[in-house]
């Protein structure tokens, strides 16, 4: 009974007063996670102790995501708001001022290293070349137009060794929130993290199998740099870290001859982004379409990559097949 006091109290300092009427609405701490892999790693973790509310969904693509007035409302009556950070959720600041939500904001990639984006400006390229390749020391934290883009590369789920962090994070958070099932949420993360330990052992083993000269795959944007850093293959992309800028004549032009002359044999298309852009990009070059990879969001349940373990097992298992591994 302490418990359940600690926390509806903690939910009706959180939401004003204003918590939805329900039979058990007050039986679990509603917590609400940013985006769907990160709203299965809070489940993981918090088990059936916790209602986990994701905003934005399967297949969704969070970077360009326009929340909703159902999403002001479960931030509004969460208990805990946890997201990505990196400057991944860059709709979030707003949607929880709309929402009047004063509680905790968990970062789940608090604490982790993350990779420094050299990101080049928005405006330079239809002259279409080669001067791409030597901005690499530019101040990350200053930009032209005044605003920032991101220091950092979002994308750092896609290494299995960095949620061990997003557990920890996620399980020191939950703990905080509800401490007398500190034990239970501990639990779950231990065995949990067994589960990604495994995952990670199997993806090296894997890409370990794939000759080096074939360790070069060509994505829709950005989103696998922290998978290629850990296991070792070089992704390319048209677009940038970020999903809002379209890819521009120039980049393409720039791609096609990259594959051409470095013989990279595989383009993959992405869960949450538009196809023909790659489709168009693998018949002008002869590359195979290996398939889909999931980058920033999980699938439908009836589809491959439901969960975070079967994303990651998805996308090794796709990239292997089509680079000539076992
Ligand atoms: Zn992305």
């Amino acid at each position: 009974m302490l418990r359940r006091r600690t926390f509806l109290g903690a939910a009706l300092v959180v939401a004003g007063l204003t918590f939805a009427p329900g039979a058990n609405a007050a039986d679990h701490p509603k917590v609400v996670a940013s985006f769907s892999i990160l709203g299965d790693i809070v489940k993981q973790v918090g088990g059936n102790l916790i209602e986990v509310t994701t905003l934005v969904g399967a297949n969704g693509d969070a970077h360009v995501y326009q929340p909703t007035p159902t999403d002001a409302r479960s931030v509004a009556g969460a208990d805990l708001v946890i997201v990505n950070g990196l400057g991944f959720e860059g709709w979030l600041d707003r949607l929880i001022a709309a929402a009047g939500y004063k509680g905790e904001v968990t970062v789940a990639t608090g604490g982790l290293e993350a990779i420094k984006i050299d990101e080049e400006p928005e405006h330079d390229d239809d002259h279409g070349s080669e001067e791409h390749a030597d901005h690499a020391e530019k101040d990350e934290h200053d930009d032209e137009h005044g605003h920032h883009h991101g220091e950092f590369d979002p994308h750092a789920w896609q290494s299995v060794a960095n949620i061990r962090i997003y557990v920890a994070n996620v399980l020191a958070s939950l703990t905080k929130m509800d401490p007398a099932n500190g034990e239970t949420y501990a639990a779950n993360a231990r065995s949990y993290l067994s589960d990604l330990d495994a995952l990670d052992a199997e993806i090296h083993a894997a890409i370990d199998t794939l000759p080096e000269s074939r360790r070069k795959v060509v994505t829709s944007h950005d989103a696998f740099g922290y998978f290629g850093r850990e296991y070792g293959i070089t992704f390319l992309a048209p677009v940038g870290m970020s999903t809002e800028s379209e890819a521009s004549a120039g980049d393409v032009a720039k791609l096609i001859r990259q594959i051409k002359a470095e013989h990279i044999p595989a383009v993959f298309v992405e869960n949450i982004s538009d196809k023909r852009l790659l489709q168009q990009v693998a018949r002008e070059t002869g590359a195979v379409i290996g398939g889909t990879l999931y980058s920033d969001a999980l699938s439908e349940q009836d589809e491959p990559a439901s969960t975070y373990v079967k994303m990651m097992r998805h996308n090794y298992r796709s990239l292997t097949a089509a680079l000539g591994g076992s």
